[in-house]
């Protein structure tokens, strides 16, 4: 038996605070009965309406990992192992895909999760969210990158960039910032720049920092208020 807040609180799609006003304004039913309380005691078998809507037996999931270099950004691939392998079993069996995709040979910050709603949220390229990188190229940064980075570039292709952010940290090491995620986008504008790059690393994505407990190639779940940041 568990109360009524934490069972909705447990789909993740809810905080405590979020389920007992759900709760309190009537739109939750158990069983067919409404007028519920959020410390009511339930079992997981009754059946759970919010709106109307049956609670989808599935938990959602929400991880941060800590790419390594060497697999790819995908939930499955026929030729190369992917980050969900990364995975104990169990949770490769919920629905895990990969929030936006970082090259095979970058590493870093990566959001996991089965929230299609959540995940299509942070990548519509109208919500320009935030990412952080840092980056060695092989060259020596100057302000004439700054510039080219902060003005927006066009890349050979005609492909054109928005105003992104370029701190220099040492001769050839920076703090990239972008508001898009075009394909191999700081590859291809440092390339632009004469000055390939050697070494990626994602450090943020929207509010979510990585963890740096977190060794390359482990992962653990997003805190409460690392969700309630990104929603
Ligand atoms: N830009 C790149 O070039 N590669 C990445 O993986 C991420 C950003």
């Amino acid at each position: 038996m568990e109360r009524l807040d934490k069972i909705l609180a447990n789909t993740g799609r809810w905080s405590r605070k979020e389920a007992a006003e759900l709760i309190r304004t009537g739109r939750v039913t158990v069983d067919g009965a409404a007028s519920l309380r959020r410390e009511e005691k339930f079992s997981e078998g009754a059946r759970f309406q919010v709106d109307g809507e049956e609670l989808s037996g599935e938990k959602r999931v929400y991880l941060m990992l800590h790419k390594p270099a060497g697999l790819v950004s995908a939930t499955d691939d026929p030729r190369q192992p992917t980050v969900l392998s990364l995975l104990p079993e169990h949770l490769r069996r919920v629905g895990l895909f990969p929030a936006g995709r970082l090259d095979k040979d970058t590493v870093g910050l990566l959001l996991l999760t089965n929230d299609g709603a959540l995940a299509h949220g942070l990548l519509s390229p109208r919500r320009h969210v935030e990412k952080t990188y840092l980056v060695r190229v092989d060259g020596a940064l100057d302000e004439g990158d700054e510039r080219a980075f902060r003005e927006g570039m066009t890349l050979q292709s005609g492909l054109r960039c928005l105003p992104a952010g370029l701190e220099r940290l040492g001769p050839g090491e920076a703090l990239v910032t972008l508001w898009e995620g075009k394909y191999h986008q700081i590859k291809r504008m440092m390339a632009a720049r004469g000055k390939p790059v050697v070494y990626l690393k994602r450090l943020t994505f929207g509010p979510l920092v990585l963890d740096e407990a977190l060794a390359p190639g482990r992962w653990r779940e997003l805190t409460r208020a690392e969700l309630e940041a990104l929603r």
